[in-house]
């Protein structure tokens, strides 16, 4: 089968979030299970264009302007997987992806118009031809729209949806834009509330959808977690699934992470003390060797559960722990954690920045690894947490409910257990569950036990990908003519 697969950032080109390591990390899983995956995304700044090679152009209008894009194709490093960059530098040649200093850019929708038909008109001109189309998010899903409302040669697509709460939401005026007939502008089409909605578009018109875990496919249907969409993805039920993120193990393993201060296994933790240690020095902590370190590594968003940990944590503090953070995002939450750390200096450790390798010795390095958050599609560092031996503390939602399971004595017991779960978004859950791990950790048996159970889990790519060849699968059932007759 042959996938094209789009998104508006992969690792190791450009990333801000989770997408980023699943764009760069399914492609070459789904090419080992015997694909032919390219993948396609624009040239940014963060991409030198150096030994590149270009393989020819497009030109698309874009709102009445004609526009036009040279691909360039490169590969991940190591993969089977070609990539074709597009390069437009006047609309990706920009410090961001999406914006700078905490505001998008204004001409989003222009950008990713521009992308989604520079994506289609590839395809017209080149001889590789996909079987499906794998969009992802806003930035590609007006792709399934315009292959319905304009192209001769359909291709059945695929929508995953990493965060429903980024929709591409832009004012009416700005319609025209999209090139698409006003008669697609409607509530039954792209129209939210007088505003254009670019992922309502792809929910309504790709052949298949799908998010990252079977929770969060389930929570997007209420009112609760719908962002709005939840009648949009109740209508489109029958066609909308749920696939748990993997891991790529071949850069989150603390058994070859050369980012570490030193590797482990599961079978000898002793890596994973010097690492702690070295952690501490990182942040000028105190350095004690059994004092619990939670950590964090998160973008400063609301849906993140930073309030709930800004609500308990000076409690914990007086407990005795210590804590690192590394996120960037809400300029808010820079304020509030920076002037944590200023007033505990021995104890909090902030890090207000994106620091890979940093994400990596927190991972290996702490404890305990706090995800409270208020939704979670599918979660990443929650299972990066489970490989490092880092026990995570989590709210029961999305894809940190499908991949946590809660200390108690049936599940210890089990073998199952492998972390701390609450249900209730209030600062005393989380408060109570920290203080449930705490008191585990003091027990350094079963402390032990909850850490081999995590590291011994697979949660890697292969996994999710034959799942994905599934839905591939069915996406082509669903955009097969009808037989007549
Ligand atoms: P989301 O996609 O909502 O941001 P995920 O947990 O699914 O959350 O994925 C986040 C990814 O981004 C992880 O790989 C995490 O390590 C990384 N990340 C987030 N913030 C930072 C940061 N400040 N520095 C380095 N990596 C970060």
């Amino acid at each position: 089968m042959k996938i094209l697969y789009c998104a508006s950032e992969a690792v190791p080109f450009a990333k801000t979030g989770g997408l980023a390591d699943v764009a760069g990390a399914l492609p070459p899983a789904l090419a080992e299970q015997g694909c032919e995956v390219r993948l396609m995304l624009p040239r940014y700044r963060s991409i030198p264009l150096d030994g590149l090679r270009p393989s020819g152009a497009v030109t698309v209008n874009v709102g009445g302007d004609a526009a036009t894009g040279t691909i360039f194709e490169t590969a991940i490093d190591g993969s089977l997987v070609p990539v074709w960059l597009v390069d437009q530098p006047e609309w990706f040649d920009r410090e961001g992806l999406y914006g700078e200093g905490g505001r998008d850019y204004p001409d989003n929708l222009r950008r990713f118009t521009f992308l989604c038909r520079a994506v289609l008109a590839w395809l017209r001109r080149e001889p590789w031809q996909p079987d499906v189309l794998h969009c992802n998010d806003w930035q590609t899903a007006l792709i399934p729209v315009l292959m319905m409302a304009e192209e001769t040669r359909r291709v059945p697509t695929l929508l995953t949806i990493h965060n429903l709460a980024y929709q591409g939401l832009f004012a009416a005026e700005e319609y025209p834009v999209t090139g698409l007939p006003p008669s697609l502008f409607t509530p039954r089409g792209l129209e939210f509330w007088s505003k254009v909605n670019v992922l309502k578009g792809g929910l309504i018109f790709a052949d298949t959808l799908n998010t990252v875990s079977e929770t969060y496919a389930r929570e997007i249907q209420t009112e609760e977690f719908g962002a709005g969409l939840d009648g949009v993805l109740r209508d489109r039920r029958a066609d909308l699934f749920g696939i748990l993120n993997g891991v790529d193990y071949a850069t989150w393993d603390p058994s070859n992470d050369r980012l570490i201060a030193a590797t482990y296994a599961a079978g000898d933790l002793s890596g994973k003390r010097t690492c702690k240690a070295q952690l501490q020095r990182t942040f000028n902590l105190s350095a004690v060797a059994n004092v619990p370190l939670p950590g964090m590594v998160t973008r400063l968003a609301d849906q993140k559960g930073l309030d709930l940990v800004a609500a308990v944590i000076e409690e914990l503090l007086r407990a005795g722990v210590q804590f690192v953070l590394l996120g960037t995002g809400d300029p808010h939450y820079h304020q509030l954690f920076e002037s944590l750390a200023a007033r505990h200096p021995q104890q909090v450790g902030v890090r207000l920045a994106f620091d890979n390798t940093l994400a990596h010795q927190i991972e290996a390095g702490a404890d305990l690894f706090l995800m409270p958050s208020r939704y979670e599609p599918s979660g990443l560092n929650q299972l990066y947490s489970l490989r490092y031996g880092t026990v995570p503390v989590v709210r029961r939602t999305g894809g940190l409910a499908d991949s946590i399971v809660d200390l108690t004595p049936q599940t210890l017991r089990d073998g199952a257990a492998n972390g701390f779960v609450f249900d209730e978004y209030a600062p005393q859950a989380l408060l109570r569950a920290v203080r449930r791990a705490l008191a585990t950790f003091k027990d350094q048996h079963t402390w032990q036990r909850l850490q081999q159970t995590g590291m011994r889990a697979d949660f890697s790519w292969a996994r999710s990908a034959r799942k994905y060849l599934t839905l591939y699968e069915r996406a082509r059932a669903k955009a097969a003519p009808i037989p007549k007759g």
